[in-house]
């Protein structure tokens, strides 16, 4: 089956279309996406369901794409989208660390969507954070949240976007029960260990050609644990002009 091979490609170039998991796309196809991505084991939590399904993709990915396919997307500056199953995949190894009331930081958080659902994950008791270097990513992240079902969550500050490198993480709201990254590491950036809470996990793909999602959990003494979850393609966590010189 197709949609399992490419189950854990994030930011593939791969664009033959096959491994689509939906194939019309009005804006109503989000909730069968979100029961697409349930049949296939995906999302086994029924908390991360809802919050998928609150969190309509089709009012973060840019006019003209396929918001419902299950592929990650150009949003421009040489980066995608997750695709979907990416996203949920994140969303299930981070649950135990979204609880109400939480702290997440989004490392790369690019079109705001992972950062919303984080925010209605946690309430607005909680906090989360975006960190994204390019600021024109993040000004239209905070339109996306304002139009979603995280909007009031702008409006109280329990949601935040911030300009900044991502590899020195937000030291500003620091520690967090959860931390994600969006974009490839050439190695897991100290400060994020860091800023990571005992008790606390981080999910972060890890290398260059070839890359390892790596499940980051630090024990209440302190101490770090890490494991490989599966090979993964996500653009690079990097910096800003390296980034846009890319091709
Ligand atoms: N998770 C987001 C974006 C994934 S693409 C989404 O699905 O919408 C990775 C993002 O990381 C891009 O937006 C890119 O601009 C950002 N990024 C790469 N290196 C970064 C760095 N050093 N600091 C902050 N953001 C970075």
């Amino acid at each position: 089956m197709e949609v399992l091979r490419s189950i854990f490609c994030c930011c593939s170039s791969s664009s033959s279309g096959s491994h689509r998991l939906w194939s019309s796309g009005a804006s109503d196809k989000n909730k069968a996406m979100v029961e697409q991505l349930q049949r296939y084991g995906v999302i086994k939590s029924g908390k991360v369901a809802e919050v998928m399904e609150a969190t309509d993709r089709g009012l973060f990915v840019p006019p003209g794409a396929s918001p419902y396919y299950d592929s990650p997307m150009s949003i421009g500056y040489n980066v995608t989208i997750s695709a979907p199953h990416m996203h949920a995949a994140c969303l299930e190894l981070l649950e135990k660390h979204l609880q109400p009331g939480m702290s997440a930081l989004d490392v790369g958080s690019g079109t705001g969507y992972l950062t919303a659902c984080f925010a209605l994950m946690v309430g607005p008791e909680g906090r989360a954070v975006g960190v994204e270097h390019i600021p024109e990513l993040v000004a239209s992240s905070i339109e996306n949240i304002k139009k979603s079902a995280a909007a009031p969550q702008l409006s109280d500050r329990s949601l935040s976007i911030h300009i900044a490198d991502g590899r020195e993480g937000w030291p500003e709201l620091a520690p967090y029960d959860a931390i994600h990254v969006g974009a490839a590491a050439p190695q897991i950036p100290q400060a994020l260990i860091e800023q990571l809470k005992p008790g606390g996990r981080m999910v972060i793909p890890v290398g260059t050609v070839f890359q390892e999602l790596k499940v980051v959990d630090k024990k209440l003494d302190g101490s770090v644990s890490i494991r490989d979850e599966t090979s993964v393609r996500y653009v690079p966590l990097t910096s800003k002009d390296a980034q846009l010189q890319a091709n």
